[in-house]
């Protein structure tokens, strides 16, 4: 599943590439028929993204007005975008296509969502709420916030950063990654970590995501611990622990451990985590 930092993106290019002018809405696989008839002909005038969910802004009337299109890729879900060819004229889609917006130069085809339908703002405002704090968005509050909702529960600090009412955005790759940054173990209850540990961890997500954001790619090693030496490949200096289980940990020389956690494979180095 993408993580937060994908869906920014994704959010932005469909905004900047899409927005402006009357489109075509679609939905060649049928499944999204009625309500592509519903947007099509209108302008993309605004979007926004919170954790994995994905909001476009159809028409020019206040927000309170306007359709919203709101889409959540869940595991399976992909926009793809293709260019149209000399003549104008879209590519055939390929597989089941549920929406395929149809822009100046290209098209953008979504397949395999979990959600992608067309709401009202209060509907919008609906699914915010049950969302906790993304540290992409970073309100004022929202620090102070995530604190809070950690510390208010009894669970695991490893399930609570994949709880996307605690946290919205982070994957498992950057809850492996980021609680090793920060050495927090997986393990540890959120009720019994400090304030001032979860801070770090708030600004280490943020950091991470923003990062994924810039780059489009996940790579979360430090520079200092970047070895040139290291006779592992590129692809193991990425990362700390993800996706490392039995091999050294790079600070302190630990086997990495792996284990499942709610179903997702949980990485973390025991020397490190605490
Ligand atoms: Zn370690």
């Amino acid at each position: 599943m993408p993580e937060g930092h994908v869906i920014h993106r994704l959010t932005a290019r469909l905004l900047a590439d899409f927005g402006g002018y009357s489109l075509e809405v679609l939905s060649p696989q049928g499944r999204f028929a009625d309500s592509a008839e519903l947007l099509s002909g209108l302008q993309i005038t605004g979007s926004s993204s919170w954790g994995k969910h994905i909001f476009i802004k159809f028409g020019e009337e206040p927000d309170e007005l306007a359709r919203w299109l709101h889409v959540h890729l869940g595991l399976y879900g992909k926009w793809r975008f293709y260019p149209l060819d000399v003549f104008g004229n879209p590519p055939a889609p390929k597989g089941e296509i549920r929406l395929r917006l149809v822009g100046r130069e290209e098209v953008a085809d979504l397949s395999g969502p979990t959600r992608c339908a067309v709401v009202s703002y209060d509907e919008v405002l609906d699914v915010l709420k049950r969302l906790g704090p993304d540290p992409l968005v970073n309100h004022p509050a929202d620090r102070a916030e995530f604190i809070r909702l950690v510390r208010a529960r009894k669970r695991a600090i490893g399930e609570l950063v994949m709880d996307q009412s605690v946290v919205a955005g982070p994957g498992n790759i950057y809850r492996a990654e980021c609680l090793f940054r920060v050495g927090i173990s997986p393990f540890r209850k959120g009720s019994n970590i400090s304030e001032k540990r979860l801070g770090l961890l708030w600004d280490d997500l943020r950091a991470g995501l923003l990062d994924g954001l810039e780059t489009g790619f996940i790579s979360t090693m430090l520079e200092e611990d970047l070895r040139a030496e290291d006779p592992e490949d590129v692809e193991a200096q990425r990362f700390y622990v993800y996706h490392r289980t039995g091999r050294p940990c790079l600070r302190c020389g630990s086997m990495v451990a792996e284990q499942l956690m709610q179903n997702r494979r949980l990485f973390w180095c025991p020397g490190c985590q605490r």
